[in-house]
């Protein structure tokens, strides 16, 4: 060695000492704050695909340890070849062929990682080579070499043998038919054993290196950085990640289902519900799912080096879901209080408000909720009463004002102490994962396009009908017409469950072994609205296998009502359409495929919607719309629905967007201009923008903007829609037709489904329809002339009534899934108890229906 290289080799020594008790020191005491830094701060996060990255650095200590090498000598000695191939053979190994076999690598930070480990492999290289060239010929005489060859190999061979025993147990997720098994633990604690020994052997080995070699320094120093590994390791976690992962599935899965099922038993009033089970059940999810603890736990744990693909993906929804319920900093915490004490004052404030209109023509005040001021204003003719009960409407603004200007200030005070914009981005990036940057250019474009078609609408309704038809309290009157009545024949209610199950069965959804229990009829003691959830979320479990969802679905149908039949069955394709979705998640944890945050509401809805919005197409109506006496829904009903209703569908749209710009110019007011006044007429405002007009349903009566889960949300519905008319349009391109095709069930699961929230609504819709979600679809069809509109869906009708459905009401269709139609206790009909499944079970329901509605025998 020359004085240079003596040099240059004395300081390498150094710095890998150094650099090593940097890291050791790191790697004992600061894991859980540097977890936190890792997730908060991108730019410690930039992500290298996992197998790149290892092979890369990996490789460094196979390539630079020759050169270092033969830089030393020409001739080498015998025992300083074998060191060489000692070394190249760890090192080939664990870059080539490691990588080659391992079933997955999660991706690593690029700058801690990947160029931490660079550093310090051309270091490490560059000493042992150097060392190990200078060996004595003597050396192969000495019994120490000897020892450490053996000590080596034993190292190695424990090492390699347990990295495939761990890919082995990771493999079997190929494995199996169609829910597949992730990854797997046949017994408890073998995990434990071969993590520990995969390190053992590893430290092994350079053991018996440095006594072979007797170069004790260099190789002191390549262990240390081995060592601080398994430090990090005794100091995070003795016992495996998949065992924790599969203990925290199942506490949720089981706190989950506790609060569920007496959610429903109470809400449906059933025998033996207990009001004081519901509270103490509720209580102890927010408390699982409000744990700060588990929280840096799992943050630890992502530090692992070792994590799977599926491991890193799990871990990283149990931190996404924490986030959303957990609030770690102690002002945080106490504006939260606050923010709860305020909204539950101004919720019972509401409740006790007595809404309702002055009678225009005895000036008496008469009470009416807002669902009845609406239904008045729609359907009365006396026009100065329905200017009273939109009066009654815009009286709820300046009544809920004090109140709600503290809360929006709050509100923001609370997000921008957690470093966000305002309360807006706040919400929107937690539940969307994407800011409010991303969000109102999208909404905005839409505006934009919408306004012209809304002016041409305004135009045309005010030449029909008369100027003071575009009167806030005129709006709904002018557009509604007696089509519900005549079309209500052909949607009878006891049928819907029948046409929902053949018309998605047609399309190829299948519910993947789920339960479904409906409660679909009014009566006392009910709760009196309808929901769907889920207290069983479907998931893959590593011990379990396949874990089928069970979902409860309520509606509040008055059988024989006008219009009930449509509600039912429109609510049965939406509900339905979400417990589809919901039931076809095939992940590793529960988390990916309950209803509540972080999964995304647009995604959700984009479901739900889409198969809802199949009611309202010809095709699909002269297949299912079918009265009792089995006559299809006539052509000129359809007609007339088109020529009245489509002109005016971008009032829907421009409604729906009034409310997110109308919350987020509110919480982008400074604090000092915001007052009752102005809050106020900012709502007037924006109905006159972006409406073209006083709104029917003023915005201060929207209820979301009230409490915290629904403020900061009202866009998801916007983005759903939009995402329903992209989606719309992509089948159709593809595949010409929707109604009755077996290929939109397998794409919506291939594509939408399976994920559950692991990935992004904005990437999923991208995936699905190849372009970047935006309005074009929407509206295009808004733009569409009446004419063309009216001559298209005539074609699908007469198509669809030559063709008939895929399945007739007496066939059986296989949705794989058990029905259990109920009426609070008593069960109608189940279809895993007949033989005729789910067919039978529809019979049965329409049997019941007559029998207690229609007073049949
Ligand atoms: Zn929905």
């Amino acid at each position: 060695m020359n004085a240079d290289t003596q040099h240059l080799f004395d300081q390498t020594i150094l710095f890998i000492a150094g650099y090593g008790t940097v890291v050791f020191i790191f790697s004992l005491f600061l894991t859980a704050p540097f977890g936190k830094f890792y997730t908060n701060n991108w730019s410690w996060s930039i992500k290298v695909p996992g197998k790149p990255g290892w092979l890369f650095f990996e490789s460094i200590p196979w390539i630079v340890y020759p050169l270092s090498f033969f830089a030393q000598t020409d001739t080498p000695s015998t025992p300083a070849l074998l060191l060489l191939f000692l070394w190249q053979a760890h090192y080939l190994h664990r870059s080539l062929i490691y990588t080659y076999f391992a079933p997955s690598m999660a991706p690593m930070s690029l700058l801690i990682t990947v160029g931490g480990a660079v550093v310090f492999n051309v270091a490490n290289g560059f000493v042992n080579g150097t060392a190990a060239a200078l060996t004595d010929e003597k050396r192969l005489f000495e019994w120490q070499f000897w020892i450490g060859v053996i000590v080596f190999a034993v190292g190695m061979s424990i090492n390699v043998s347990a990295d495939y025993h761990l890919f082995s147990l990771r493999q079997q997720k190929a494995d199996g038919d169609k829910p597949k098994q992730r990854y797997f633990i046949p017994r408890k604690g073998m995990f434990v054993y071969v993590s520990a020994a995969n390190y053992f052997g590893e430290i092994l080995e350079w053991a018996g290196y440095a006594i072979a070699s007797g170069n004790i320094a260099p190789c002191f120093c390549s262990s240390q950085w081995r060592i601080s590994f398994l430090a990090d390791y005794l100091n995070t976690d003795v016992s495996s990640v998949t065992q924790f992962i599969e203990d925290f599935n199942n506490s949720y899965e089981h706190k989950h289902k506790a609060f569920e099922d007496n959610f429903w038993a109470t809400k449906m009033n059933l025998a033996g519900c207990s009001s004081d089970e519901l509270t103490r059940t509720k209580n102890e999810l927010d408390a699982f799912l409000g744990d700060a603890q588990m929280l840096s736990k799992v943050q630890t744990l992502l530090q692992r080096p070792d994590l799977s693909v599926e491991e890193a993906k799990t871990l990283r929804i149990f931190e996404r879901t924490f986030k959303c319920y957990i609030i770690t900093d102690a002002d945080g915490v106490r504006m939260r209080e606050d923010l709860n004490r305020l909204e539950a004052k101004l919720a019972e404030h509401r409740r006790a408000f007595k809404l309702g209109y002055f009678h225009p023509d005895s000036n008496v005040f008469v009470e009416a909720s807002s669902v009845q001021l609406r239904s008045i204003m729609r359907t009365s003719d006396n026009e100065a009463l329905r200017k009273a009960c939109w009066d009654g409407m815009r009286s709820i603004g300046p009544f809920i004002a004090p109140e709600f200007v503290e809360i929006v200030k709050l509100r923001n005070k609370l997000a921008r102490s957690l470093g966000f914009e305002c309360f807006y981005d706040m919400k929107v990036t937690a539940a969307e994962g994407f800011g409010k940057k991303t969000l109102f250019p999208i909404l905005e474009k839409l505006l934009a396009r919408a306004k012209d078609i809304q002016n041409k609408a305004l135009e045309t309704l005010a030449k029909e009908k008369g100027a003071d038809a575009l009167k806030g309290w005129n709006r709904g009157f002018a557009l509604a017409g007696d089509l519900s009545a005549l079309q209500d024949p052909y949607f009878p209610f006891e049928t819907a469950v029948n046409a929902w199950a053949r018309s998605f069965a047609a399309l190829g959804i299948t519910y993947a072994g789920a339960t479904m229990r409906l409660d679909l009829c009014d009566r006392k003691g009910k709760y009196s609205n309808g929901f769907c959830h889920w207290p069983q979320p479907a998931w893959v479990s590593t011990t379990k296998g396949w874990v089928p969802s069970q979902a409860n679905f309520t509606s509040l149908a008055t059988p024989g009502q006008v219009g009930s039949g449509h509600t039912a069955l429109v609510t049965l394709m939406h509900e339905g359409g979400h417990a589809a979705h919901f039931a076809n998640v095939t992940q590793p944890s529960p988390l990916f495929s309950q209803e509540r945050a972080p999964t995304s509401i647009p995604y959700a809805e984009n479901q739900s919607m889409f198969l809802d919005s199949l009611v309202g197409d010809a095709a699909w109506l002269a297949r299912y719309a079918v009265s009792k006496d089995g006559k299809v829904m006539p052509w000129d009903l359809i007609e007339r629905e088109i020529r009245s209703l489509h002109p005016y569908k971008v009032f829907d749209l421009t409604a729906m967007l009034a409310v997110p710009f109308y919350e987020q110019r509110l919480y982008e007011m400074p604090e000092d201009k915001l007052t009752v006044a102005a809050l106020i007429e900012l709502a007037d405002q924006v109905e006159l923008e972006v409406q073209g007009g006083l709104s029917g349903r003023p915005l201060l009566a929207v209820p979301h903007p009230l409490t915290d889960e629904s403020a900061a949300y009202y866009h998801g519905y916007v983005l759903a829609d939009m995402a329903v008319h992209q989606t719309r349009k992509h089948f159709i391109k593809k595949y010409g037709y929707l109604v009755d095709n077996p290929e939109i069930g397998k794409d919506l699961k291939n594509i939408y489904w399976q994920p559950g929230n692991s990935r992004m609504f904005l990437d999923l819709v991208h995936e699905m329809t190849g372009s970047e979600l935006s309005g074009d679809a929407w509206i295009e069809m808004l733009e569409q002339d009446v004419d063309a509109l009216v001559a298209e869906e005539k074609k699908e009708y007469e198509e669809a009534i030559a063709k008939g459905p895929k399945y007739g009401t007496k066939d059986s269709v296989d949705l794989d899934m058990r029905v259990i139609l109920v009426h609070g206790d008593e069960v109608i009909s189940d279809s895993s108890a007949l033989k005729g499944g789910l067919t039978e079970a529809c019979e049965k329901f329409e049997q019941w229906i007559g029998v207690n509605f229609h007073g049949q025998k």
